[in-house]
């Protein structure tokens, strides 16, 4: 099997003071906790950006801000921009894709979150999409519910999209996919006949984060961890850094005979450029 690419996801939208104070804020904070995770693992880093007052914002300078010092301290790692709806309406959430990350998440449909709706109509997926081929920035196709699968495989046939496509596959969010493995491995079985040359990624949220990276890494996907996705290591304690994250993933790589990619091997499995523009 693949060595597996570990996603780190270090910051997400939650408040630090109502969830855990490890969570990264400033840009700087961001930087650093990036880079920690890299040295224990990460080949990937999903990223959003947050205003002085910890909510999320699409603000395409602090995003600037990030790639800029995250290439002085770790030149390879692969950096994802979120153009999630957390952070912007419309448009303004594909405003930092001029700056060419390697990769941005893109979500090829809607459905509730926990306390809201997570809209992306057809429109903007199309606007958002065509911005990154202009920008020459890699999706990540965000797969929430079923027929966003769907969905991205209709725009790979029409020219919107262009393969070979990453996928990641969403589990543990209230109202949408609950967290099981016949789900994830009905939804890998789907994408083997839709996108044969697809690589996919799995989250799971919350406490289901550890078992999804299990199912992911014995049925031969890579993983994500990060305190986007769980501010609790479990049901007792805090999770002290991302780092700390990444470091149980990797360590559970070997028990199910993966290696964890290097950001070299990474870029190669995800065809990217071999360094960052
Ligand atoms: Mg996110």
């Amino acid at each position: 099997m693949q060595p597996c690419i570990i996603t780190v996801a270090i910051t997400g939208s939650l408040p630090r003071k109502e969830n855990n104070p490890a969570v990264p804020i400033t840009v700087s904070e961001q930087i650093e906790s990036t880079h920690e995770a890299y040295e224990a693992g990460a080949a990937l880093v999903h990223v959003h950006v947050r205003n002085d007052d910890q909510s999320t914002t699409s603000d395409p300078d602090r995003f600037a801000a990030f790639l800029e010092g995250i290439r002085r301290h770790c030149a390879d790692i692969i950096v994802q921009f979120s153009t999630g709806g957390r952070s912007g309406a419309g448009s303004e959430r594909g405003g930092m894709l001029k700056h060419r990350p390697d990769m941005a998440s893109l979500t090829t449909g809607s459905c509730n979150f926990p306390t809201s709706i997570y809209e992306n109509p057809p429109a903007l997926i199309r606007e958002l999409a065509e911005t990154m081929a202009e920008f020459g920035v890699k999706p990540e196709i965000e797969v929430f519910d079923l027929a966003m699968l769907y969905n991205a495989a209709a725009y790979l046939d029409e020219g919107l999209l262009s393969g070979p496509l990453h996928v990641q596959f969403v589990l543990g969010i209230r109202h949408a996919l609950p967290a099981r493995r016949d789900i994830l491995e009905f939804e890998v079985a789907k994408l083997a006949e839709l996108m044969p040359e697809a690589t996919w990624v799995a989250a799971g949220v919350g406490r289901h984060q550890i078992e999804v990276n299990r199912w992911s890494l014995e049925m031969g996907g890579h993983c994500r961890t990060g305190l986007e996705d769980n501010v609790r290591w479990d049901k007792s304690r805090l999770a002290a850094s991302n780092a700390e994250l990444v470091g149980r993933v990797a360590d559970l790589c070997g028990e199910y005979g993966r290696s964890v990619a290097s950001p070299a091997e990474a870029r190669e499995i995800l065809g990217l450029e071999s360094q960052p523009a």
